[in-house]
């Protein structure tokens, strides 16, 4: 199913999958004709349903498999899957601190993955969820998190838009810096736990910043998907 013009959810039959928790990945394998194999790591998207897991994948132009995943890949095609895997950047229904969830790009998969268990959990706690993207051409289920946000108080989203923004934009239009952190997430004496996922470099400065903010570092949960970006 296409999310953005450049992501992609695929929907994976996996038999006798096992379940698994919000926030784990799973490690996919493809193996070219000529034996050449290349593995890369996706986060589960959704809560489990029966044996089919969803991933959503963005592609990178000059990628080797997120090209194919994203354009190539047809209904009936067979994937090495192995997982789910991870067990340190996921979320119990039994944790009851303000959720503070934080992404940048594709970053955001876990996060709404996080978001979809809260919401099938009564009385869960409030959630804030922190979103940069290029543009709003590229913010994944944007629909959903609308939908959410409209309808809930417990949900709040807040995006932040770094390269272009539309004609009357109400959001942030940079990159993530202190005062948007100070303006948007929860204070650390509500005793948050935070979630930051994305490219490396984002991940590394919210972790940072979320720390000066008072946030103790092992309620700092982060995941980094590759080198850079923005
Ligand atoms: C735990 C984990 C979970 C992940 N979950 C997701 C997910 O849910 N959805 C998703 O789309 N991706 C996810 N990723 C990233 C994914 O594993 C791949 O790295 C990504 O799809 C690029 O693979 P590629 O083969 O297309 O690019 P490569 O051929 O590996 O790299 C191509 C170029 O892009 C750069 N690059 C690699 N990864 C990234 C990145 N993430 N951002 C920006 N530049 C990058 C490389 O340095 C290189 O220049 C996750 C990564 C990790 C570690």
């Amino acid at each position: 199913m296409p999310e953005t013009p450049r992501v992609r959810t695929l929907r994976i039959r996996a038999p006798g999958w096992g379940g698994h928790q919000p926030g784990q990945h799973v490690d996919l394998r493809l193996t070219a004709e000529d034996g050449y194999q290349a593995v890369r790591s996706y986060s589960l998207a959704a809560p489990p349903d029966g044996d089919l897991v969803a991933v959503t994948v963005e592609r990178l132009d000059d990628g080797e498999v997120s090209p194919f995943l994203v354009d190539e890949l047809r209904a009936g095609d067979v994937l090495e899957l192995r997982g789910p895997v991870g067990g340190y950047f996921t979320w119990q229904p039994t944790q009851h601190q303000p959720l503070a969830l934080i992404g940048g790009g594709s970053g955001v998969v876990p996060l709404v993955a996080i978001i979809r268990a809260r919401v099938a959990t009564a009385d869960g706690p409030p959630v804030r969820l922190l979103y940069s993207a290029r543009s709003a051409e590229e913010l994944i289920y944007r629909g959903e998190l609308d939908d959410l946000a409209g309808g809930d108080p417990a949900f709040e989203v807040i995006y932040t838009l770094t390269r272009e923004q539309p004609d009357e934009w109400s959001g942030y239009s940079r990159r993530i810096d202190e005062t948007m952190l100070q303006e948007t997430v929860w204070p650390a004496d509500r005793d948050p736990i935070a979630y930051v996922c994305g490219p490396t470099t984002l991940v590394e400065n919210v972790a940072d910043l979320l720390d000066r903010l008072g946030y103790p570092r092992e309620r700092i949960r982060t995941e980094r998907f590759g080198p850079t970006g923005g």
